[in-house]
């Protein structure tokens, strides 16, 4: 029997701004323990939370670029569950209410582009974190960082409408680039500003009911999501080839062993009591408020794709790579602007420098030098590249590196004439065996050429001067 799998998103992503959702904590990652708390994050009594206004916008944002319907009024509620990370003992989250309902993303895919689904975007709080340090009473010791107690997040649903972890990766990777986009998220998955959980099931091919889902977490990043989705799938499957079923579980990934491993049977929805948080009132937004906040939504990644495919007739997998960041994409852009010869090259150098053109190394005014004069024939490839690494060390223009290091090659006809002329002169024998119809011995006579010019010739030149002279 052949079986597909069903994977469905989820995704936690936080939001850049500079307070905490509920409190004027910092949100910063990486303070000293402890130090980003007050009452309201930490879950005094008696403390109110209030709702931090650049989150909203950040949430509606992402919920405008991903076609959601964002909600006129949504409702935060308390999600009630013991942890040591969570002081309050409740999460504030959205349950019944949420920001936003029903989008969708395209994804790129080797057979074309696909729609995923969005269930629903909402906004909640995270919680702290654990240190397992140190010993007390002869035991394993934990202490309690709670600096993360309400960062603003929101999280992402996606429906179940993909196929393969494959699928899973280009919505997650679509995602992320999106939200790096928007300036929402700074996508940072070590530090875990951009988590997902990966909801999957397998079912015969051609079944229209889904199976019973497993939920994988603790993934941090693209290819180990992918890689847990294709051992979870290759499980779920062996086990019911077995004759098992699969039970509704949370499964830890452990990235080092390679496979999942069951962490605890699933919660449900009704365990943690949910109930609108008596703190908060409900968020209102106005129409104008959205309108105002779509005004700012910027060029996404597949409008930039398609544009810069079409726009400057580059495929679309280039345009995807330089489309892969704003930042490479606005340089490939000012580059072509500033030498308008063929895009293309333009776009392999943009995307063969992509690191040190990220690290803001370069200028576009670099790569545009190097991509005309190695169009024009000035300098070789190899020299080109030679000359952007002492660009890099240096510091200098390309164009007087150029000419400081005497990396110009010889591509006018008449100056290459004299050589030429000279090397057939020199080898008669040869010049008659060709002539004879040993065309192979063009390599000759252009190594000849090479050699006589000290390596400075145009290879193409030099072979159109000696094909036009011998033939
Ligand atoms: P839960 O109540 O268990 O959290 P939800 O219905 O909220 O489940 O769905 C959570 C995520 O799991 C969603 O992304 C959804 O698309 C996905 N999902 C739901 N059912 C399945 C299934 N049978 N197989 C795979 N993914 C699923
Ligand atoms: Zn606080
Ligand atoms: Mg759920």
């Amino acid at each position: 029997m052949e079986f597909e799998a069903v994977i469905g998103l989820e995704v936690h992503a936080q939001l850049l701004t500079e307070s905490k959702i509920f409190c004027s904590c910092s949100a910063k990652f990486g303070a000293p323990p402890n130090e980003n708390t007050c009452p309201v994050c930490t879950g005094m009594p008696g403390v109110l939370p209030v709702l931090n206004r650049k989150a909203v916008e950040c949430a509606i944002r992402t919920a405008l670029a991903t076609s959601c319907s964002v909600q006129r009024k949504s409702v935060f509620a308390r999600k009630n569950y013991f942890y040591p990370d969570l002081p309050k003992a409740y999460q504030i989250s959205q349950y019944e209410l949420p920001l936003a309902l029903g989008g969708h993303i395209d994804i790129e895919l080797p057979g074309g582009t696909k729609r995923i689904g969005i269930t629903r975007i909402h906004m909640e709080e995270d919680a702290g974190k654990l240190v397992h340090e140190g010993e007390f009473a002869g035991a394993q010791a934990s202490l309690a960082d709670l600096n993360r107690c309400s960062v603003p997040l929101m999280e992402i649903v996606s429906e179940p409408d993909m196929r393969t972890p494959e699928e899973g990766g280009a919505y997650l990777r679509r995602l992320h680039d999106i939200l790096v986009y928007l300036e929402v998220c700074d996508g940072n998955m070590e530090e875990g500003s951009f988590r997902c959980d990966a909801n999957v099931s397998v079912r015969p091919k051609g079944r229209e009911g889904f199976g019973t889902k497993a939920e994988l977490k603790n993934m941090n990043s693209f290819r180990n999501v992918e890689k847990a989705l294709e051992y979870e799938i290759r499980r779920q499957v062996e086990l019911i080839e077995d004759g098992g079923s699969v039970v509704q579980e949370t499964r830890l990934w452990d990235a080092n062993a390679g496979v999942t491993l069951s962490m605890r049977r699933k919660e449900e929805a009704h365990d943690y009591r949910y109930f609108p948080d008596p703190d908060l009132l409900p968020l209102l937004v106005a129409d104008e408020w959205v309108e105002e906040l779509r005004k700012t939504i910027p060029e996404l990644p597949a409008e930039k794709v398609a544009r810069l495919s079409a726009g400057y007739g580059i495929p679309r997998y280039d345009a995807g790579i330089l489309a892969s960041s704003r930042a490479l994409a606005d340089f490939f852009e000012a580059a072509a602007a500033l030498y308008r010869g063929n895009p293309k090259t333009t776009a392999n150098e943009c995307i063969h420098w992509k690191d040190v053109i990220l690290s803001g190394r370069l200028s576009p005014g670099t790569i545009a030098h190097a991509v005309e004069d190695r169009e024009s024939g000035t300098i070789s490839a190899t020299a080109s590249k030679k000359l952007v690494e002492l660009v890099l060390e240096t510091g200098k223009p390309i164009r007087a590196l150029r000419d400081e290091q005497g990396l110009t090659q010889l591509s006018d006809a008449s100056a290459l004439d004299a050589i030429v002329d000279r090397v057939i002169a020199a080898s008669p024998k040869e010049v008659e065996s060709y002539r004879g119809g040993k065309a192979g011995l063009l390599s000759y006579f252009v190594g000849q050429v090479m050699k006589e010019s000290r390596g400075k010739a145009n290879p193409k030149v030099v072979q159109e001067t000696l094909k036009r002279k011998l033939g």
